[in-house]
């Protein structure tokens, strides 16, 4: 009998680079994504691969039925023995002015994606969680092992809100439940993200970048390539009871939002005038600077292969391309 994997939110910047590599498995894929951000053309690259083995549906993950049903019709195709949760609100500030959007698209998407596993007797998850689950915690070194969690956005209270709800679906019914919390990704498609963001400020006009906050913002980049990587490698290994929490980021202090825009504007506009904003933060729900563990994933022998710089340098290249053509 065939595997098969069930892709949630997959037509998105990290799904689409995850699918070809579930693609060369051999397996059925079901895509489920509501393309609120996510494109259908973004299944292109896993499409050649296996043209007849990618299967999309264009569902809402938060109503009940619809789910299910695309759940019921993946049993059909062979052994579904894992779903990737991708899908969320990836645009924070949004989530910020409308709690809404992230109670749906966040937190729903989770809870109907259990209901539909527990209702299918799927027994792993592998979830996209995030660096946001952490609120503000200064310069702690963020670890698994941290606590009390307390998020500042809405985003990220959703996010820990869904692990919450697989943690005890762990022990109702799921065998594995793989948690991994990343910072920010950088690559193409770009969907979202500071240097999209950047990007498209300079297109509208390319005498000046605005930036969000003072600049001084220092975060972990981790390039979509080494993400999917870490990811897989963790999918491979056995693990001590049945929820592993893995953080997964670069292995550096990360880069300063001013570096960055100094990156774009050399690449795309090298006369431009880079104007500041006030303050460390770059929008309510912004976590300035953190220092990000990785001790966890390296125990798996997980090394990336590009620093954060290194990984916002290929991105600015490659997102640039992208949007050329
Ligand atoms: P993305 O926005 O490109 O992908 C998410 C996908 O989910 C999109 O294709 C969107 O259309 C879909 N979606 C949203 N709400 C939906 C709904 N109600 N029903 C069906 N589909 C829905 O974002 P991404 O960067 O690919 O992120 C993937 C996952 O990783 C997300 O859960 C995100 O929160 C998490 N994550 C991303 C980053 C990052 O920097 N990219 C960092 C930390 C965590």
């Amino acid at each position: 009998m065939m595997n098969v994997s069930i892709i949630a939110g997959g037509a998105g910047f990290i799904g689409c680079n995850l699918l070809p590599m579930l693609a060369q498995e051999g397996r059925q894929l079901v895509i489920l994504d509501n393309l609120s951000r996510g494109q259908e053309r973004y299944l292109g690259s896993a499409k050649s691969i296996a043209h007849d083995r990618i299967h999309f549906f264009n569902t809402d993950l938060s109503d009940r039925s619809a789910t299910l049903n695309v759940f019921k019709w993946a049993k059909g195709l062979g052994f579904v023995d894992e779903v990737w949760h991708l899908a969320a609100n990836s645009d924070i500030p949004a989530g910020v002015i409308d709690p809404m959007v992230d109670l749906k698209d966040t937190f729903l998407t989770t809870f109907e994606i259990l209901n539909a596993m527990k209702e299918c007797d799927i027994r792993s998850i592998h979830f996209a969680s995030s660096s946001a689950i952490y609120g503000d915690l200064g310069s702690t070194l963020l670890h698994e092992g941290i606590g009390p969690l307390l998020p500042i956005s809405n985003y990220g209270a959703m996010k820990l809100a869904s692990e919450a709800q697989i943690s005890a679906a762990a022990e109702n019914f799921l065998e594995r439940a793989n948690i991994f919390r990343f910072p920010n990704v950088v690559g193409t498609p770009a969907t979202h993200g500071v240097i999209l963001d950047f990007i498209n400020k300079l297109y509208k006009n390319d005498n000046v970048l605005n930036v969000l906050g003072n600049g001084t913002q220092q975060k972990s980049y981790l390039h979509v390539s080494d993400l999917v990587n870490a990811l897989l490698l963790i999918r491979s290994k056995s693990i001590k009871g049945n929820v592993e929490v893995v953080n997964v980021g670069p292995i550096d202090e990360g880069i300063t939002v001013k570096s960055i825009a100094e990156k774009v504007v050399a690449n795309i506009s090298p006369n431009a005038q880079i104007i500041y904003g006030e303050g460390g933060k770059g929008w309510v729900g912004d976590v300035p600077k953190f220092t990000y563990s990785t001790e966890r994933l390296q125990s798996y022998g997980w090394l990336p292969k590009l620093n954060s710089a290194q990984a916002i340098e290929r991105a600015i290249n490659e997102i640039s391309l992208e949007l050329a053509k």
